[in-house]
């Protein structure tokens, strides 16, 4: 099948052509005859399969055929978690825009907010936005979605993971008319989250799921190790360096904190690594991730503000330096690499601290891991026990004295928690217990 089978306007085949793009791929082939049609979407298919060309050919083409609603709205809007990917569906669309009169505008978080009442005010058709700065412009009055023909959530689960939502809801009740199309495309739509958005969103949506999420990404060759703690991780990670043969790489950690330290260890060793995270300011945010694709550092270092949606030809190992707190979110990391066919390498890092994240990982892919070691760098951890079900006992009549009953009972239920936990771990004796830190709070975005 080729892209002249689905319907597509030959202007927009042509400029396919010139991008080299011959074939579509399968969720192009299934989105875009159902786009063409105006039908709402709920779409997924696994990550670096091409779901950006899926919205942005059905909505180009609508650019070409059909007259406008209004003058002034903006008829298509794209809505993306991060500003990052924000940034990267807009430089897509204005690639296979160009040399058209349809223009577009990108309104995320960090920038002038002044440069974007301007820029609304040309009347863009294309909108590429991140949902808390397009709120603040509809609270502002500088953008109206009643014309909006078009609204596409692409990575919507991941926008209501960051708390999203009353932004979410805002901007549809701003676009609320009978004609709009809507249209969710994510790798992972099976949030419970999803499914009551998507009911209120979306007008009786095709459901498109090309395989499951769950399903093994045979381009992406996943290993998993076992850590006793961080030393481990690190010895890990030098010998990973050392013995892999990498083109770029990003590598994942719990934190912003650990972000910083790691690529200082790495910088130290002249491993040209740079660090991104949520709290930068956005030129920062911007130049490094521009320096990244220019292949100035060979790795970057980052939480999950960048694990969806980016496409960076060039990386090709993902290392999970610390699982991800949510299960979904280790497909999207690791679908960074393994993109439009090419192949990939994934390798996690599995400590104590990271063993429930594991655990859930393991779930979510409906599979069970095996894990891989190094010669001279294996651990002695083996994992936690599950803790063993609690008997189920008959709660007794309130006694008289509850309360001194109950200062008794917590020291003693405390010390038992924690025994529990050194006999479960497989583990020798000089095992490193980290002390509790406060997580920095999650990378929220705009
Ligand atoms: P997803 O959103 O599914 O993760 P993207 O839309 O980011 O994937 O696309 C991943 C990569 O595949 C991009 O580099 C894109 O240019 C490329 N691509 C998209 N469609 C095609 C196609 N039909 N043929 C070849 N490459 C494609
Ligand atoms: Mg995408």
């Amino acid at each position: 099948m080729q892209f002249n089978d689905l319907g597509l306007d030959q202007r927009l085949i042509k400029k396919l052509h010139h991008l080299a793009f011959d074939k579509p791929t399968e969720i192009q082939k299934a989105a875009i005859p159902v786009g063409l049609l105006g039908k709402d979407i709920l779409a997924s298919s696994k990550t670096g399969s091409g779901k950006t060309l899926a919205f942005l050919l059905p909505a180009m083409q609508r650019m070409y055929r059909s007259k406008p609603f209004t003058r002034r709205d903006p008829r298509v809007l794209v809505l993306t978690p991060t500003r990052e990917l924000a940034k990267q569906v807009f430089a897509q669309l204005r690639t296979l825009n160009a040399g058209t009169p349809y223009d577009g505008a990108l309104i995320v978080g960090g920038e002038n907010f002044n440069d974007q009442v301007k820029a609304l005010r040309k009347d863009p058709m294309f909108v590429i936005a991140t949902p808390g700065r397009l709120a603040d412009h509809l609270e502002h009055r500088s953008t109206y979605l009643d014309g909006l023909e078009m609204l596409i959530l692409d990575e919507a689960d991941r926008m209501l993971d960051l708390g999203f939502e009353a932004q979410l809801r805002r901007i549809h009740e701003a676009a609320n008319h009978r004609r709009r199309q809507t249209m969710m495309f994510s790798a992972t739509l099976d949030h419970t989250d999803v499914v009551n958005i998507a009911s209120d969103m979306l007008n009786a949506p095709k459901r498109i799921s090309i395989g499951h999420s769950a399903e093994e990404h045979t381009d992406i060759t996943q290993r998993f190790f076992l850590c006793d703690h961080l030393d481990h991780k690190q010895a890990l990670l030098d010998k990973i360096l050392e013995t892999e043969n990498y083109n770029q790489m990003i590598i994942f950690t719990a934190t912003r904190a650990d972000t910083d330290r790691l690529t200082n260890e790495l910088n130290e060793r002249r491993l040209k690594a740079v660090a991104l995270s949520g709290d930068m300011n956005q030129t920062q945010r911007n130049a490094i991730m521009s320096q990244f694709e220019r292949d100035c550092h060979k790795i970057l270092v980052t939480t999950d503000v960048a694990s969806r949606g980016l496409d960076i030809e060039k990386v090709s190992h993902v290392i999970n330096f610390d699982m991800p707190k949510h299960a979904e979110e280790y497909v999207h990391r690791i679908g960074r690499t393994g993109r439009a066919g090419n192949k990939g390498d994934a390798i996690s890092l599995v400590g104590p601290k990271d063993w429930k994240s594991f655990k859930n990982v393991e779930a979510f892919l409906q599979q069970s891991i095996s894990f891989t070691t190094i010669e001279g760098l294996e651990g002695k951890f083996k994992g936690l026990k599950p803790a063993p079900k609690k008997k189920f006992t008959k709660k007794k009549p309130t006694s008289a004295k509850p309360v001194a009953k109950k200062t008794q009972a917590k020291p003693q239920a405390k010390k038992k928690m924690d025994k529990r936990f050194y006999d479960n771990m497989a583990v020798g004796d000089n095992v490193f217990i980290p002390k509790k830190k406060k997580p920095a709070s999650p990378s929220a975005e705009d």
